[in-house]
């Protein structure tokens, strides 16, 4: 017999705050000890304690096409050997992001960088700097990653100053990010008529993702980007996690509504760390060197961290009806976990996007963060708990999205479903 799941825990606190390094592996919310992971097969986790798990996590959604899938590490292998990290340009950006661009064809230019976090924050920059103006809107429950602006979260109501929602931002930074509601066309419009003059940008989660999966209205999104075009703001669609998830072109495959600027990670790095802030040509070329916003990598446009999101992304798009597929399996995940939640008279609300799916333990349609909020925590955590005791590795939090990747096939929905009607 091994380490223990819960030795490794103890030892892991004597390390890092919490026993992590990022908050949700904690399990904080859902309580007991975190299985620390020792290798993953295709749809499957395997604990150190040799427990298996169907995953429904997926590394927080880049792993699509499942773990330690042959082309990616057999890409990943043949471009370590050639080196790790140069700092100097290679074409492997090159072709990395025409793959990208063939997809998400109404951007022409892309940065890489190295995390969600950065590309957002550049996003902001470059919107600033472009626009010369301060201010910027984010929705409560959108995650945009844990740069200060976008750390900050209203108390309550649609206009009001941002507060910091971590103590370490200062008030003056998060005075420039105004708060509004994720579905609310008329509260943007009325956070527009009172500060437009000042707004550099618009950011959304197109669908949500970070706070459970909540969907935006087309309605809502057809409003956001007459707003930004009447008040001369950009519209940034934070994809991080949507990009090549929800459809091949993220939130672009569910609306017609274009953004300005699109932040992508998660998926185009297929496991390991790429994320790309993209735009039209004349707004990108502010950056740095050409233009004059500052921006910068050590590790942006990895080889290796290319090479992973080049055969992760050949492989989605050489894949006939992939996301035809996920989405199929995603619906039948979630209709089973209704069904078999209704049986017990649990209530529940769910949607899917593609191969991103949610479910909140609410008898009521989740619009927005206050909706999402209203659900039964306690409910969440016990299912959560007996998922994990039967094999089905989910989210740690109901305010999280599941994936489905293309190695969980409908066997294993249906195992996952009949794990589901015995755990409400
Ligand atoms: C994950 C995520 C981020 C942050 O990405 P990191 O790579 O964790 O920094 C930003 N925005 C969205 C929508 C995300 O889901």
């Amino acid at each position: 017999m091994g380490l223990s799941n819960q030795a490794a825990f103890e030892t892991a606190n004597r390390f890092f705050p919490g026993g992590v390094n990022s908050p949700v592996r904690a399990f904080k919310s859902v309580g007991g000890v975190p299985p620390f992971i020792d290798r993953g097969e295709g749809g499957y986790i395997y604990d150190i304690e040799n427990n298996r798990y169907i995953d429904f996590v997926q590394s927080w959604g880049p792993l699509i096409l499942g773990h330690a899938y042959p082309a990616v590490i057999e890409a990943v292998v043949r471009t370590a050997r050639k080196g790790l990290s140069f700092g100097a340009p290679t074409t492997l950006e090159n072709e990395l992001a025409e793959l990208i661009l063939s997809v998400y064809d109404f951007l022409e230019k892309l940065r890489f960088v190295s995390t969600g976090t950065e590309a957002v924050m550049t996003a902001l920059r470059l919107a600033r700097g472009v626009t010369g103006r301060s201010d910027i809107v984010k929705f409560r429950g959108c995650y945009h990653g844990h740069s200060d602006s976008l750390l900050a979260e209203a108390g309550s109501g649609a206009a009001t100053f941002g507060a910091p929602s971590s103590p370490g931002v200062p008030l003056d930074l998060a005075k420039h990010t105004l708060i509004a509601e994720y579905n609310d066309a008329a509260g943007a419009e009325k956070l527009f008529a009172e500060r437009g003059g000042e707004i550099a940008c618009v950011a959304i989660e197109p669908i949500a993702g970070n706070m459970g999966l909540v969907p935006a209205e087309e309605s809502f999104l057809r409003g956001l980007r007459a707003l930004c075009d009447r008040y001369g703001a950009i519209l940034i669609f934070d994809e991080v996690m949507s990009g090549f998830r929800a459809a091949k072109n993220g939130a672009c495959g569910f609306t017609r509504v274009r953004p300005d600027i699109v932040t992508l990670g998660k998926v185009i790095g297929g496991g390991l760390p790429v994320a790309a802030i993209g735009g039209k040509q004349a707004v990108m070329d502010h950056l740095s060197p050409i233009g004059k916003i500052y921006q910068a990598g050590t590790l942006s446009g990895n080889p290796v961290a290319m090479a992973a999101g080049i055969a992760t992304l050949r492989t989605i798009i050489d894949t006939p009806n992939l996301y035809e597929t996920l989405g199929a399996r995603a619906a039948k995940l979630v209709r089973g976990f209704k069904e078999a939640a209704n049986d017990r008279g649990v209530a529940l609300e769910t949607a899917f996007r593609g191969s991103m799916f949610g479910f909140f333990f609410n008898e009521k349609p989740v619009r927005n963060f206050d909706d999402a909020l209203a659900s039964d925590s306690a409910r969440f955590v016990k299912f959560h708990s007996a998922m994990l005791k039967k094999g089905v590795y989910l989210a740690p939090s109901q305010f999280e999205t599941g994936f489905i990747s293309i190695a969980v096939n409908d066997e294993m929905i249906d195992e996952t479903i009949a794990a589901a009607r015995s755990a409400y």
